[in-house]
C-alpha cells in the first residue's frame, strides 16, 4: 500500500448533509403511502451514509440490516465475482427492501445483489448510493438514488476508506501520493 494524504477536499460536511437531505426527502415522497421498509446497508462504507439517513426518514417503520460483500482478485479492482454475506436475520420476501451503498464503480457490486434479492421476491426492491462513479461503469444498471455524481478519482472518508484509515473523516477527500 502507497503511503497517501489527502490532497483535496471534494464535499465539506455541510454539502454531504444537503446530498442526504436529497435522498431523504425523495426516499420519503416515493414511500408516502408505505408503512414499512428495510434499509439494507453494504458494509463497511455505507454504515455512515445509512446511519445519516434513516435518521431522516418518515416511514413509521425502518428496518435496518447489514450485509457484507466481497469480491474475489485484486482488492483495488472489482472483478465481478462477488460474494455476499448475510449478518443477521434478513427477511427480503415481501419486504420494501433499499440497497444502501457507499459508492458505485463498475456497478458489479450492486448489481450481483440486485440478482440475488429480486430472486427473494421483495415487495419492492431498489438501491441507493452516496456518491456514483458513472464514468466507470462496465455493467449497465440503473441506480434509483444517487447522492451526487462525481468524477473518476478516489475518495475517502464518510465511511470511506484506503486500506481501513479515513473512514472517520466528515468530510470527502482525495488522496494524493505522499513522497
Ligand atoms: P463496484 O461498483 O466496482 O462493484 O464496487 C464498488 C466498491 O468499490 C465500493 O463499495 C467501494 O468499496 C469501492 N470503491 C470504488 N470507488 C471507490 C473510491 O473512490 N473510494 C473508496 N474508498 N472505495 C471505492
Ligand atoms: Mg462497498
Amino acid at each position: 500500500m502507497k503511503n497517501m494524504k489527502i490532497k483535496s477536499v471534494m464535499f465539506t460536511e455541510t454539502e454531504l448533509n444537503e446530498i442526504v437531505n436529497q435522498v431523504s426527502d425523495r426516499i420519503n415522497q416515493d414511500y408516502k403511502d408505505e408503512d414499512s421498509v428495510t434499509i439494507v446497508c453494504v458494509l463497511t462504507g455505507a454504515v455512515i451514509f445509512a446511519s445519516d439517513l434513516i435518521r431522516r426518514l418518515s416511514i413509521p417503520n425502518v428496518k435496518l440490516n447489514f450485509i457484507r460483500t466481497s469480491s474475489y482478485g485484486k482488492s483495488d479492482v472489482s472483478s465481478g465475482n462477488v460474494k455476499v454475506f448475510e449478518l443477521g436475520n434478513l427477511e427480503i420476501t415481501d419486504n420494501n427492501i433499499i440497497v444502501v451503498e457507499d459508492i458505485i464503480d463498475t456497478g458489479n457490486t450492486i448489481k450481483k445483489l440486485a440478482e440475488i434479492f429480486s430472486s427473494q421476491n421483495p415487495k419492492s426492491l431498489k438501491f441507493c448510493t452516496m456518491f456514483d462513479k458513472p464514468s466507470r461503469r462496465t455493467v449497465d444498471f440503473d441506480v434509483d438514488y444517487v447522492g451526487v455524481e462525481i468524477p473518476d478519482e478516489f475518495i475517502v472518508g464518510y465511511g470511506l476508506d484506503y486500506g481501513e484509515i479515513y473512514r472517520q473523516l466528515p468530510y470527502v477527500a482525495v488522496l494524493c501520493e505522499d513522497n
